[in-house]
């Protein structure tokens, strides 16, 4: 599939960060299975992955801590 962002690069499966701010909070969660674009970084997740970052995410935001860095589990 081609790069919806730089329209050249395709997408290949890999890992990323992935980054979610909610007012001064920050989570971020490593080792995240995506499809990521060879020339621009861009990613895509799946609809599993997404509902299991948010989920993740939500219950970080609920802590309150200002920065959380985490590694994705997927069941
Ligand atoms: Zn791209």
């Amino acid at each position: 599939m081609t790069c919806l962002i730089c329209k050249s690069g395709t997408y290949k499966a890999g890992k990323v960060t992935v980054k979610l701010e909610r007012g001064s909070s920050i989570v971020l969660i490593k080792e995240t299975p995506a499809e990521v674009c060879d020339t621009c970084g861009n990613y895509l997740l799946d609809q599993k992955t997404t509902r299991a970052v948010l989920k993740h995410a939500k219950n970080s935001f609920k802590s309150g801590a200002e920065l959380e860095v985490s590694k994705m589990i997927l069941a």
